[in-house]
């Protein structure tokens, strides 16, 4: 049913035994992951988001692992979109989202800090009729200015352009929640949504800057994306430098901020804390 529903609709797909493994494989990580999260196993990580005109840390993101205690540390990237097929990112994005909240407010009480977090928040979590309620309800819970809170939603998300989506959105950002579009390019593009939409900033995907100093098709869509978020005065993030020459070229470029490994790989909170105490502020 899986393979099929990822087909489309309307597709159909045979039972055959190998299926039958995956089916098996599917649903205990489901149970596992359903575990995990009672018995507390995930922890938030924060990647630093720097301003490239001062090296100066303007934001950071929140990105879940799962510290398996067999297995050591899992990427989200194995186990988000099982949970966002299931339901499960539900609670589990919440539970990120008080935590990043949470976290956030007790760097600017310990004056550490005084960025936002961004938080990911899938489809499903969007789609939820609590959703404004349950990020009112963290906010008052946490202590944490609507303003420190920046959500990443996916253009896929986003372009399901529908007045209940139009109505959240404006909503969010009267708030005064910020809204980022996350790995901006590599979805279903119609730009028409970035004109009515309360968007701040886009965030460029990976794919674009892992060989921008190579190829100069990833170089146009660079330019491209930054000269669309400057004329309609949106910030602009690249994600995934890594090198001295893609942040030099992404300078050049005009982009404002990045987020990479060379400045930092997502830390654990503490690393995190101790990374924000050495930073030359
Ligand atoms: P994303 O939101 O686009 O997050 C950026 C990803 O790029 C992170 O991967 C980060 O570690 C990685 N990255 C950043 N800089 C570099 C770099 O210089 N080089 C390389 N190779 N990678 C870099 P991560 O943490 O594995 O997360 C993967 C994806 O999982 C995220 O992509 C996001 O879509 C999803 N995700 C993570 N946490 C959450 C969450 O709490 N909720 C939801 N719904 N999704 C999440
Ligand atoms: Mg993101
Ligand atoms: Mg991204």
């Amino acid at each position: 049913m899986y393979q099929a529903k990822e087909r489309g609709k309307g597709c159909f797909q045979f039972m055959i035994p190998t299926l039958n493994h995956q089916v098996h494989d599917r649903v205990s990580l489901d149970t596992s992951l359903r575990h995990a999260l009672k018995e507390n196993e995930f922890a938030v990580f924060y990647q630093p988001q720097m301003d490239l005109s001062n090296h100066k840390i303007v934001g950071m993101e929140a990105l879940v692992r799962w510290i398996h205690p067999e297995k050591g540390i899992i990427s989200p990237l194995e186990f988000i979109p099982l949970a966002e097929e299931t339901g499960l990112i539900v609670p589990l994005g919440k539970w990120v989202m008080h935590e990043a909240c949470r976290q956030n407010k007790v760097w600017q009480k310990q004056g550490l800090l005084q960025v936002p977090v961004a938080v990911n928040l899938s489809a499903r979590q969007f789609h939820q009729s609590s959703l404004l309620q349950d990020i009112d309800d963290i906010l008052e819970n946490t202590g944490l200015a609507p303003e420190f809170l920046d959500l990443e939603l996916t253009e896929g998300l986003v372009m399901e352009d529908t007045p209940t989506t139009v109505d959240t959105l404006h909503k969010l950002r009267d708030k005064g929640i910020r809204i980022s579009i996350d790995d901006f390019g590599t979805g279903y593009s119609s730009l028409s949504y970035l004109k009515h939409f309360p968007v701040n900033k886009l965030k460029i995907d990976r794919s674009f800057v892992k060989d921008i100093t190579r190829d100069r098709r990833d170089e146009a869509i660079a330019v491209a994306v930054i000269q669309l978020a400057k004329g309609m005065c949106l910030t602009v993030v690249a994600e995934g430098a890594e090198t001295k020459d893609q942040l030099d070229k992404l300078k050049e470029l005009g982009c404002d901020t990045v987020q990479g490994f060379y400045f930092s790989k997502p830390l654990s909170a503490p690393d995190f804390e101790a990374f924000l105490k050495s930073y030359p502020s």
